[in-house]
């Protein structure tokens, strides 16, 4: 019974199941006892508050998260303080300060963030601000648009209080230099897997969270891929393609070659699975298969993935290869999960 109520998506079932649920409370039994299996398929409950991120490093930033939502705060809240953590870590590579640059040097930033009530800001291409997904915060808050990018991005942050800062460390400046030595520079997808070491590298942070009411938001920051084109924008700052959240339905983020992403607007697609009765783990599936599907060949040398949360608690992802993990935090889970992957 507690497997079928959990597959029930609409609203009429939303109902019977709240209805059910405080019938069971009243009784003194708790109906819907928390469970967390190693796949994900389930893990908590409506009510109770969850949050999930991208990589090994989303474990840091779920704990920040995770302050905001025990004390009953808000989901937009958690996930803007939560990714903040990465953004400001000058060894996560791949996220706001620290990151790498783009083949000309300059450290720009993708970020996007999203509420329960569709509200969304981006920022494409900001550059000089370590907490971009603060600035797209800002865009949604105090401008009527939605999304802002380079020159004007950066303009926007500063005239709002932001400070000018150098986001390149020495780190990053002294990998980029020896990567000029030989910039095989390919204006697609993989140029990161021509890094040193032939290392694959996406790290984007993509988390979605589920407060104590039950409302959704979703946010996604990234410094994009390394070397990429000076102008290029990838998935992450595009609300469809890096980050949807549907408050009635459920979230999904990103991470990846964010062409691949785009193609197919990737998290608009994982949710409006979901509200086709798919679970979270099964819809970042179909998403991934219609990217293999579209260039087999391809598929195999890229990596993307997909996390999502379902409006009941359900959380699962998915990725072409090997290799993207999640983290997940809740009432009784603090853990990172390694995502199952076509290949
Ligand atoms: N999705 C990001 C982008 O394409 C990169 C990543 O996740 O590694 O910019």
């Amino acid at each position: 019974m507690l497997l079928i109520l959990f597959y029930m998506s609409d609203r009429r079932k939303f109902v019977k199941l709240s209805f059910l649920s405080s019938v069971a409370l009243l009784a003194g039994k708790n109906l819907f006892a928390r469970t967390a299996k190693a796949d994900g398929e389930f893990a908590t409950v409506k009510d109770e508050p969850v949050v999930i991120s991208t990589w090994d490093f989303g474990k840091a930033a779920n704990a920040a998260a995770w302050e905001v939502l025990k004390t009953g705060g808000r989901a937009l809240d958690a996930v803007e303080t939560g990714v903040k953590v990465p953004e400001a870590d000058p060894d996560n590579q791949s996220v706001g300060y620290g990151g790498r640059p783009d083949r000309d040097g300059k450290v720009t930033l993708d970020a996007c963030i999203m509420d329960e009530n569709s509200r969304c800001g981006s920022v494409a291409c900001l550059e000089h601000v370590t907490h971009a997904i603060s600035v797209a915060r800002m865009v949604m808050e105090r401008t009527p648009h939605v999304m802002l990018a380079g020159e004007g991005a950066t303009q926007f942050a500063f005239e709002n209080g932001f400070k000018k800062e150098n986001l390149l460390t020495a780190k990053s400046e002294a990998e980029w230099k020896a990567w000029l030595k030989e910039s095989k520079y390919k204006p697609q997808n993989n140029i990161e897997n021509m890094m040193p070491g032939g290392k694959l590298n996406h790290d984007t942070i993509g988390m979605i969270a589920m407060d104590k009411k039950g409302d959704l938001s979703g946010a996604c920051t990234t410094s994009g891929m390394a070397y990429k084109m000076r102008g290029r924008v990838g998935d992450s700052p595009i609300i469809g393609a890096g980050l949807f959240v549907d408050n009635e339905v459920g979230a999904a983020t990103s991470t990846g070659v964010g062409e691949e992403v785009i193609r197919i607007v990737g998290a608009h697609l994982v949710v409006e699975l979901m509200r086709q009765g798919l679970s979270p783990q099964a819809a970042c599936k179909k998403a991934v298969e219609r990217i293999a599907a579209r260039n087999p060949k391809q598929a195999k040398e890229v990596q993307v993935g997909f996390l999502a949360l379902h409006k009941s608690g359900k959380y699962g992802a998915f990725a072409l290869q090997k290799g993207f993990s999640y983290a997940v935090k809740n009432g009784n889970v603090e853990q990172v999960f390694d995502a199952p992957s076509l290949f």
